[in-house]
């Protein structure tokens, strides 16, 4: 058990990369809580893990939510040793035809939400004085640019330089700041991502999907399985001399 009685809080967990973190950590004796904007999935997700698991209603654009959830969590189970900065969006568009709805959805979801989650939660971590982990999900898109993706790709850019800067801050405080940038990992995320370059590239629906399939070394999508391992790394004191990276776990799409 890597995260016995260790107290989580997961955005973002109620499907996808995010539950499948939910249930690897609670599998190795944490705790976790899943706030997620839809409180609906969000409870039937902590229903199905079980008594360690526990849902909260978050929407991450709105600081006054995250100050009340930070609070709330911290009263209850004295603390939160892991913050896994998880929820996110997609939208795409090339560079002119953006919009400034989608620009400021993007951006206020996948980038002022992850800010202002580590800004709490670091604050409990360090008045706490026990250190913590915070794994902020980046993308393979945050690597490079790809035309018909420029909000997205420039929010997960973003996010990877936010983790760098507040791992360096956050040090001193014994909490590691890291990233994992996944491939593409199947879901229903990737059935927007499918369903908008169908619209944009004039496709089938499932013809981008299994292009994208065939195109990874690997040869397949990644599973929340094939991710888990490395959050429960990171969020493990396995991972105390790591900070400020960024980790690709994508079938070998990008090397750095
Ligand atoms: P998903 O779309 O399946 O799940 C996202 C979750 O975030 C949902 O439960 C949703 O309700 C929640 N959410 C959305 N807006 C929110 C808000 N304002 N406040 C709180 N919760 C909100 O996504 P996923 O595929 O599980 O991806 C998880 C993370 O991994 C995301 O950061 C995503 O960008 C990243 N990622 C995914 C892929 C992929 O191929 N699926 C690839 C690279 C990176």
């Amino acid at each position: 058990m890597r995260l016995k009685d260790k107290v989580a809080l997961i955005t973002g967990g109620a499907r996808g990369i995010g539950l499948g973190f939910a249930e690897a950590f609670v599998k190795e004796g944490a705790k976790v809580v899943i706030a997620d904007i839809n409180i609906t999935r969000a409870q039937e997700a902590a229903t199905q893990i079980g008594p360690q698991a526990k849902a909260i209603a978050l929407d991450v654009t709105d600081l006054s939510q995250i100050d009340a959830v930070v609070k709330s969590v911290d009263g209850e189970y004295g603390g939160i040793d892991i913050l896994v900065n998880n929820a996110a969006i997609f939208d795409m568009a090339p560079i002119n035809e953006i919009t400034e709805e989608s620009y400021l959805k993007v951006f206020d979801i996948n980038l002022k939400g992850p800010l202002f989650m580590m800004k709490a939660v670091s604050n409990v971590m360090i008045s706490r004085g026990r250190g913590g982990k915070i794994i902020n999900m980046a993308s393979q898109a945050g690597r490079r640019g790809e035309a018909l993706v420029t909000l997205y790709c420039a929010s997960k850019a973003a996010v990877i330089s936010a983790t760098q800067s507040a791992a360096l801050a956050l040090v001193k405080h014994g909490i590691n700041v890291n990233a994992i940038a996944p491939g593409v990992v199947d879901g229903e995320h990737w059935d927007v991502v499918d369903a908008q370059f169908a619209k944009w590239e004039g496709l089938k629906p499932g013809e981008k999907k299994a292009a994208v399939a065939k195109s990874v070394p690997i040869g397949r999508f990644a599973t929340p399985d094939d991710i888990k391992g490395l959050a429960v790394f990171l969020a493990s004191s396995d991972s105390d001399y790591i900070l400020a990276q960024t980790y690709n776990v994508d079938g070998g799409n990008w090397m750095s």
